[in-house]
């Protein structure tokens, strides 16, 4: 078979740069190893995680704030297997929405694992025995990222777990150690911690959520210990873990060069994630990984050193964010077409699904001082908005970041009820290069957690925030 596009890698990387070469009129195919589509991010990633988010969330309000609001139950209490069960159903759901696209698109698609042969050429193992080969004028490269691996601690997948087993606990853990407080770590502690499992993050860095504003990993810790329990250790760097059959043992080193030990039912390592390239015959079209990282080398059209092979999403250098891999995907199609696409890589949102949620768009305040840019800030706590008032959720706050002389955003980092669908009006604002002004003077419905954000840019403007 002869295409336009080859795209190796069912991803949300991968899928939406199938769909949007269909759409352009340009013959395609998608090569997926496993049996679904929907890569990380519908298997074991975004969906699943944000399902059981949702689950857990209802579990602890149920348990916690319901009696407050005047709503009294008897005999509360979780049923994992069900709340494992829905979740898959929700991922099957989504993989077979990813199917259907691929008929309504007419993307050819093939189950097994591509490699590349020569540089137009794609050899597919296929999984259902035997092996196919087909060329393509273009080949885009979506195969992702897999769990990063501590060589001094291996993950055997029963009691030392990535966050793929963690998805598919089959028991609630009483204790629970989480290696990293990154993304994984504090949503996937965050549910088992609001079943009721004890939570430990063991974190190497002096913070949570570290590449954050640093405003809001402090107040994310705070609010994580007084609803949750959970238990910080930062400035630990851990140094191994043992299964003790039916519990584990890590052990880190303390801030003071002391060893400590942490006992917890399981353990979630969350270290990161590594770029995916094993099987893909990179060295048959002399393609060579980045020596940090070992993410795929693209020029700025995304295009590899070798002309006509492209990559996109995690494998290649960027925040490793499903929306991110879409925008690539869509990017690197366009361009194939001869079209003149454009990302804003400082206007990618990054959203953590905790609760309080948190969400970021541009520049930290850290980066700003840090580059000796003039800024004003202008902050607005939840606590005094009404509609948080009426909901309970009143920690957290929008910070906006805007430059000294031209007051125009230049980041704005909110933590709070909601914000990881609030942080979208951020972005806007910002492609546009709106002022605090512009926000502060634009009407804001009431009463709506947006409001803060409003709040926020009065108060950057010069300080004439309303309600506080
Ligand atoms: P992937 O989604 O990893 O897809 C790559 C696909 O390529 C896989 O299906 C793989 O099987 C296939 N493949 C690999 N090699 C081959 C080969 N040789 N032949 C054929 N197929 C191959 N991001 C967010 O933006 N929001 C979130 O809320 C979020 N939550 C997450 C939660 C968890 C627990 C995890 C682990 C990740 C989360 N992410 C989230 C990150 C997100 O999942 C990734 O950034 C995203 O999936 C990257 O997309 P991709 O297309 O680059 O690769
Ligand atoms: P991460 O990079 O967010 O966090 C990993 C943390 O582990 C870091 O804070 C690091 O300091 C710490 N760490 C590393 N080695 C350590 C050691 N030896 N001891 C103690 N701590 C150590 O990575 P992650 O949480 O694994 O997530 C991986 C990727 O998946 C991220 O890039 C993220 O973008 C993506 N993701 C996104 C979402 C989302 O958008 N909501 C959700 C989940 C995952």
């Amino acid at each position: 078979m002869q295409y336009d596009v080859i795209v190796i890698g069912s991803g949300p990387g991968g899928y939406v740069a199938a769909i949007r070469s269909a759409q352009l009129g340009l013959k395609t195919a998608m090569i997926e190893k496993y049996a679904t589509f929907g890569g990380t991010c519908l298997n074991v990633g975004c969906i699943p995680s944000k399902a059981l988010l949702d689950s857990s969330e209802h579990f602890h309000n149920a348990q916690h704030t319901f009696k407050e609001h005047g709503i009294d139950i008897k005999d509360l209490k979780v049923n994992i297997k069900q709340m494992i069960s829905r979740k898959n159903e929700v991922i099957a759901q989504n993989t077979a929405g990813i199917t259907f696209l691929m008929k309504k698109n007419k993307v050819d698609t093939y189950e097994g694992v591509g490699s590349f042969k020569d540089k137009n050429t794609i050899k597919i193992k296929l999984t259902k025995g035997g092996e196919q080969e087909i060329t393509g004028k273009n080949v885009i490269i979506a195969t992702g990222s897999k769990p990063t691996a501590l060589p001094f601690l291996p993950v055997d997948k029963k009691r030392i777990i990535t966050s793929t087993e963690a998805l598919n606990l089959t028991e609630v853990p009483k204790t629970l150690t989480v290696i990293g407080g990154g993304v994984i770590g504090l949503e996937l502690g965050s549910v088992y911690a609001r079943l009721g499992t004890k939570v430990t993050v063991v974190e190497f860095a002096d913070s949570i959520i570290a590449t954050m504003d640093g405003s809001l990993g402090k107040e994310l810790q705070r609010v994580l210990k007084k609803t949750l329990g959970m238990e910080f250790l930062l400035g630990h760097k851990v140094t191994g873990a043992k299964n003790n059959g039916k519990s584990t043992t890590v052990e880190a080193v303390d801030p003071k060069g002391n060893t400590v030990k942490v006992e917890g039912d399981y353990c979630i390592v969350a270290v990161g994630r590594t770029a995916y390239t094993e099987g893909l015959g990179l060295e048959n079209i002399g393609i060579k990984l980045e020596e940090r990282g070992k993410k795929i080398p693209v020029n700025a059209h995304l295009e590899t050193q070798v002309k006509g092979v492209y990559a996109i999403g995690d494998v290649i250098t960027g925040a490793m964010l499903a929306h991110k891999a879409e925008e690539e995907g869509v990017f690197v199609t366009e361009t194939i077409a001869g079209q003149k696409p454009h990302i804003n890589y400082n206007l990618i949102p990054g959203v953590v699904y905790t609760w309080p949620e948190v969400a970021s768009v541009g520049f930290t305040e850290e980066q700003l001082k840090a580059d000796g840019k003039k800024y004003k800030t202008g902050s607005f706590p939840f606590k005094a908005s009404g509609r948080a008032k009426a909901s309970m959720d009143t920690d957290g706050f929008v910070k906006v970041l805007a430059d000294a002389a031209t007051d125009e955003i230049l980041g704005v980092h909110m933590i709070g009820p909601r914000v990881a669908d609030m942080i979208a009006e951020a972005v806007v604002a910002m492609e546009f290069r709106a002022s605090a002004e512009d926000i502060a003077r634009i009407c804001h419905a009431h009463p709506t957690y947006t409001e803060a954000f409003k709040e926020a840019a009065l108060a950057a403007t010069d300080n004439r925030a309303i309600h506080i």
